[in-house]
């Protein structure tokens, strides 16, 4: 990077949608200088076309953070691969390849929630704590996962949105996953509200029974997850929590759910340990200018 302190370096980010593509100039300390939205085409349209606007924004590096699954894992063969999607052309496209041979900078690559974890973990919410998750509750579910400071890989990436759950007796299910009849996904993602209850979440803001169930999803997931990974902080994101009588009803949940079994500072202010995401929906593409910032630090 010559003779350029980390503080003068412009810092690409790329927040890749299944329905649209962020483009963003960042520095270091996450300021965001510009940002630009393209739809998400086929990679053959897309893809000059994301080269072309970070080149002429004299990026000295990149962070992608990907729609899933996709290869993250830097020593896998698929590593920036788009994996499994149906998505027009992206199954099985190089996304992580096709950009660095346009670019030839430092590239980070990972998925759009472990990204967003990032965000929050580095200026947000989470700064200072070094085991967090963020979950997503929207179109579908899914789960960033910091572990000491690094996003978790293992042999893919978490995939915690599609984890089994006790489905309550009453509700007969609507699963929305084509893959598993009780997953958290399944049962709780937008969609799954959608048709369980015949109307858009946003709709149902004033039926109590909808969110008494929704949330006794959300809590048994985040259950296992506190089991799991033990975070220090959870935070919440996604269209779903935007209905904000969720959020103390997961709370006091997640406690009963818990029923005493850990005693940690943490668990004593549940107001404190489950949190909407603090950054105003840039949680994912600040993410990315810290993971171009680490490619380009060599962390
Ligand atoms: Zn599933």
């Amino acid at each position: 990077m010559g003779e350029k302190s980390m503080g003068q370096v412009r810092i690409g980010a790329l927040e890749a949608g299944g329905t649209k593509m962020v483009c963003a100039v960042g520095l270091a300390d996450g300021t965001i200088l510009e940002q630009e939205s393209m739809p998400t085409d086929v990679p053959e349209k897309v893809i000059p076309k994301l080269a072309e606007w970070f080149s002429s924004h004299d990026v000295d590096a990149l962070g992608i953070g990907a729609f899933g699954p996709t290869g993250v894992n830097p020593r896998s063969p698929k590593y920036g691969y788009v994996l499994e999607t149906p998505k027009s052309g992206w199954r099985g496209f190089d996304f992580l390849g096709s950009m660095t041979s346009r670019l030839g900078v430092p590239t980070g690559y990972d998925t759009d929630v472990n990204v967003a974890c990032l965000g929050e973990a580095t200026y947000g919410c989470a700064r200072g704590l070094d085991v967090v998750v963020y979950l997503t509750i929207g179109t579908g579910i899914g789960a960033g996962v910091m572990i000491d400071g690094h996003l978790l890989h293992g042999m893919l990436h978490p995939e915690a949105g599609h984890i089994l759950l006790g489905r309550r007796p009453a509700d007969p299910g609507h699963s929305v996953c084509p893959y598993h009849e009780d997953c958290f996904e399944g049962l709780a993602a937008g969609p799954s509200i959608e048709r369980r209850w015949g109307k858009p979440a946003v709709e149902l803001a004033d039926r109590p029974e909808v969110w008494e169930l929704e949330s006794d999803y959300i809590a048994q997931a985040l259950s296992t997850y506190v089991l799991c990974y033990s975070p220090q902080r959870i935070i919440l994101g996604g269209g779903v929590m935007k209905q904000m009588q969720l959020l103390d009803l997961v709370r006091s949940k997640v406690t009963a759910d818990l029923a005493g079994y850990i005693s940690a500072p943490e668990l004593e202010d549940m107001d404190t340990y489950i949190v909407p995401n603090s950054l105003h929906e840039r949680q994912g593409i600040m993410g990315c200018v810290e993971l171009g910032r680490r490619a380009l630090a060599g962390e």
